[in-house]
């Protein structure tokens, strides 16, 4: 905040505020916000709502709770008014424009001013301590195991909603808190869309599919993509995997701290590329996983971020084709002093017997 010239910073974002506070609401909008962390040189509140003060005084140790009399708006602009200096740090990619609006006019009129400071709690956030990284390991092992039920289960007929919602009662049922994100089965043509919604369309035999899922514990989030065919596997189908394949493997071996998102989405795209499929491999190599599914660093053609041990990546690359399908796997790695460590044990089998 001294290196920003801030003397104030508003914190709102769901996963910052879990972060900083332990209180784990996740709230959808700035509109409709649980809660507020304030923090100034020597002092932390969290403002909230009577719907939560109670829970928030019990449960945050390190942070004034403070109870909105009214709309929790007017609550943190009467705190905020109350608070000296000059510049105030908020997060411009959490709060809305309306919301902004409303805070700017009232620090306006005392001549202070926002100033967007995004990435200060999410670069403290892209490097796990030695808990949160535990957390992270057995969200991803509950995952693994689901996975390789699921891999036992699963038959032609059955439509990648019904799939999907099995991977969902799964998880739940082995002690996940929810899930990371909505589980993704892709069948078939579907399998041509990176970000599919499972749809009644029944499953085949030798056809591409791919299952993305994840389970969410204690507030950190797992992430997982295999790819296979049931029973049989087209000749396309087995190339396209061993190319995906390798591409990860040689993502893998060369993450190290120091390397930059850029440099290491590289590693893979030019092994797709080299093989003439370049044009196939529509996103990004990974993502940073923590408290959100998405967060820093990010490994893509424009990421300027450096990994640094303690960082938990994903390594997903992925080819897909209109009309055919597509393939993707995705295994998370931890960076470590001398390179990475993979946290993913889910097999990878490119074709699924049924028994
Ligand atoms: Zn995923
Ligand atoms: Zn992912």
């Amino acid at each position: 905040m001294d290196d920003r010239g801030l003397q104030v910073l508003v914190v709102g974002q769901p996963a910052n505020r879990q972060y900083l506070s332990g209180f784990a609401h996740r709230d959808e909008t700035a509109g409709a916000s649980a809660g507020w962390i304030v923090l100034t040189d020597r002092e932390g509140f969290l403002i909230t709502t009577s719907l939560y003060y109670d829970e928030v005084a019990m449960t945050v140790q390190h942070l004034e709770p403070v109870r909105a009399e009214r709309r929790i708006l007017d609550g943190l602009i009467t705190l905020l008014s109350r608070l000296p200096g000059a510049a105030v740090g908020f997060e411009a990619s959490w709060m809305t424009v309306d919301v902004h609006r409303q805070i700017a006019e009232a620090l306006g009129r005392a001549h202070r001013s926002l100033v967007p400071s995004d990435d200060l709690i999410g670069r403290l956030r892209a490097v796990k301590d030695a808990e949160e990284i535990d957390i992270l390991r057995r969200a991803i092992a509950l995952t693994d195991r689901v996975y390789s039920e699921i891999t036992r289960w699963i038959r032609p007929g059955q439509t990648e909603r019904e799939v999907a919602w099995q991977i969902e009662r799964t998880l739940r049922e082995g002690g996940a808190e929810g899930m990371a994100f909505e589980p993704s089965v892709a069948a078939g043509p579907h399998a041509a869309v990176p970000h599919h919604r499972p749809s009644d369309r029944p499953i085949q035999i030798g056809e591409p599919i791919w299952i993305d899922m994840g389970a969410r514990l204690a507030g950190y989030c797992a992430d997982l993509t295999r790819s296979f065919c049931l029973e049989t596997a087209p000749p396309d189908f087995l190339e396209a995997y061993d190319l995906v394949l390798r591409a990860q493997r040689v993502a893998m071996d060369g993450l190290r701290p120091g390397l930059d998102g850029r440099d290491g989405d590289a590693l893979a795209r030019e092994v797709i590329t080299q093989a003439g499929h370049g044009d196939e491999f529509i996103h990004s190599l990974g993502h940073g996983v923590g408290l959100d599914i998405h967060e820093a660093p990010s490994l893509g053609r424009s990421s300027e971020d450096v990994l640094e041990p303690g960082m938990v990546v994903t390594i997903e690359p992925g080819v897909y084709r209109p009309g055919w399908g597509g393939v993707r796997i995705e295994d998370v790695a931890l960076i470590t002093v001398q390179g990475r460590e993979v946290l993913t044990g889910a097999l990878k089998q490119p074709v699924l017997f049924l028994t």
